[in-house]
């Protein structure tokens, strides 16, 4: 067999282990087995791109990759192991971003290397197996992809972590503006295909660099976890563009792979949050008038103690805990699941309510409730418990806030209105856990604190379920 057969081989093994990585990831019963098929597939299709290189008596190559992969491996097992939890979103958002970076780099490489290397006489064009007009075509749209994703990501991970505001930007004319920029795109990809040159090429990445710094920067804070799967998905479609300069069919795959499941995770999002796929990914198309600002919310609230909580649970029977980013923040998670068996012991009935979008990424809660090894039968989304809060004796609010926010189902000029909420307020008595009445990551004031049968248990979540515990 010969190399060039045994790497193809290795390829069809790898998208297959891809595959299998996805559908494992799916569950949270299957998920360390797809994590464990994707290590798998991407060491096989390391050894067979290596191994390709270096039967082509490549040496400089060889060197360069292994280069490459020691440096990238050591910053990512460093990144990986100080990584909190609650700087995830961010660390993705910025992942994302290389991605683009990378698609962008190959893009230049490949216009350098074959077109440009053809105007300019300086030394041998690259050979290609097919005509230069789709080169060029390849090019443009490789550059056009990887450049959004680019700066599209680095804004996200600016407002993720804090660096820059939550708050959507609202240009004049701003979707006038994306759709100007997409038909410019569209003149200077058959101005590149006609005439390959440097300078609309140079016009071409400011152009997308510009439009995916636009795109996120104008969406709000509220839809942000839609717009992190979106910039995943950019990046798989990235990926894909630079398989096809590359000519890796595995790339290609990958790549579709990535782009596709991150495109379907943001349709999946936008259902639940009762927002338009559309919309969204046209930067906040539609939203011109609905900033992050927080309404004012008349109300007094009322305190309460961990002894009374712990008393409240005790004459319960059925209690259901929904948990939020301030659990991430707090590192409650352990704690939480010693309450869920204190009170399960005791014959109390407890579940989990999870939103789509609780934490700062998808299925944030459910990870930090597996971590502190809660039984994923009591842990249910929102459409399955909603129904039942009305009949619930205690919910335990733990760090949440806009996913428990009735504003979003009872007042229509909030920034949130229509995103489906968890109905917490329903329950018999509700017991919100957090440091202040601050606002949660959508800036928006929520009428739950002031409630009658709401009480406000105030201090850092881990601490608060502590103290609950020992007064149990
Ligand atoms: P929120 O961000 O709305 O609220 C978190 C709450 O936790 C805050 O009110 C904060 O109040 C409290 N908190 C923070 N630290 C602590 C602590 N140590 N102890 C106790 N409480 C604490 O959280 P939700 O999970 O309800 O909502 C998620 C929001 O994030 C949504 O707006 C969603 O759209 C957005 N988002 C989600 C993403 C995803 O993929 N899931 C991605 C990006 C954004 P205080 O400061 O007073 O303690």
């Amino acid at each position: 067999m010969s190399a060039s057969t045994a790497a193809s081989a290795a390829y069809i093994v790898a998208g297959l282990l891809f595959v299998l990585s996805l559908a494992g990831l799916s569950r949270h019963e299957t998920a360390k087995a797809g994590n464990a098929y994707g290590i798998a597939g991407m060491a096989i299709a390391l050894v067979a791109t290596v191994g390709l290189a270096w039967r082509d008596g490549d040496v400089l190559a060889v060197g360069l990759i292994a280069a490459a992969m020691a440096i990238g491996a050591a910053i990512g097992l460093w990144r990986a192991r100080i990584v909190e939890m609650t700087g995830m979103p961010e660390l993705i958002a910025l992942l994302h971003s290389f991605v683009g970076l990378a698609a962008v780099l190959v893009g230049w490489n490949g216009y350098l290397s074959v077109e440009g290397a053809a105007a300019s006489g300086a030394g041998e064009a690259e050979e290609l197996g097919l005509p230069v007009g789709i080169h060029s075509a390849e090019v443009a749209i490789g550059v056009f992809i990887g450049a959004v994703t680019f700066t599209g990501s680095i804004v996200a991970f600016l407002k993720l972590s804090g660096r820059i505001t939550s708050n959507p930007l609202v240009l004049p004319g701003k979707n006038a503006l994306n759709v100007g920029a997409l038909a410019a795109f569209a003149v200077l990809t058959v101005v590149f295909v006609v005439s390959p040159g440097l300078a609309v090429l140079s016009g071409l990445t400011v152009l997308a660099l510009a439009l995916g710094w636009h795109l996120v920067a104008s969406i709000g804070g509220g839809d942000m976890p839609v717009v992190v799967s979106m910039l995943n998905s950019y990046s798989g479609w990235a990926a894909a563009a630079s398989g096809f300069l590359l000519d890796n069919d595995l790339l290609i795959i990958t790549g579709a792979l990535v782009g596709s499941s991150g495109a379907y995770l943001s349709y999946i999002m936008c259902q639940a949050m009762n927002r338009s796929f559309l919309s969204v990914i046209a930067g906040g198309f539609g939203n011109e008038g609905s900033t992050a600002a927080s309404g004012d919310v008349e109300g007094e609230h009322t305190e309460v103690t961990a002894e009374e909580v712990a008393q409240l649970l005790r004459d319960a029977d059925s209690v259901v805990i929904t948990p939020g980013y301030g659990m991430a923040v707090a590192h409650a998670q352990n704690a939480v699941a010693e309450l869920t068996r204190t009170l399960t012991d005791k014959g109390v009935e407890v579940r989990f309510g999870i939103h789509p979008v609780a934490g700062r990424l998808p299925g944030h809660m459910n990870v930090l409730l597996a971590e502190a090894r809660v039984p994923y039968d009591v842990v249910l989304e929102m459409d399955e418990i909603n129904d039942d809060l009305a009949t619930t004796d205690v919910v335990l609010v733990i760090g949440a806030n806009d996913t428990v926010n009735p504003a979003a189902a009872e007042d229509p000029a909030s920034p949130i209105a229509g995103m489906p909420v968890l109905h917490v307020w329903e329950a018999g008595h509700v017991v919100v856990f957090k440091r202040s009445m601050s606002t949660g990551y959508a800036g928006v004031q929520n009428p739950l604190f002031f409630r009658d049968n709401t009480r406000m248990l105030f201090g850092d979540a881990r601490e608060r379920v502590e103290d609950i515990l020992r007064a149990l």
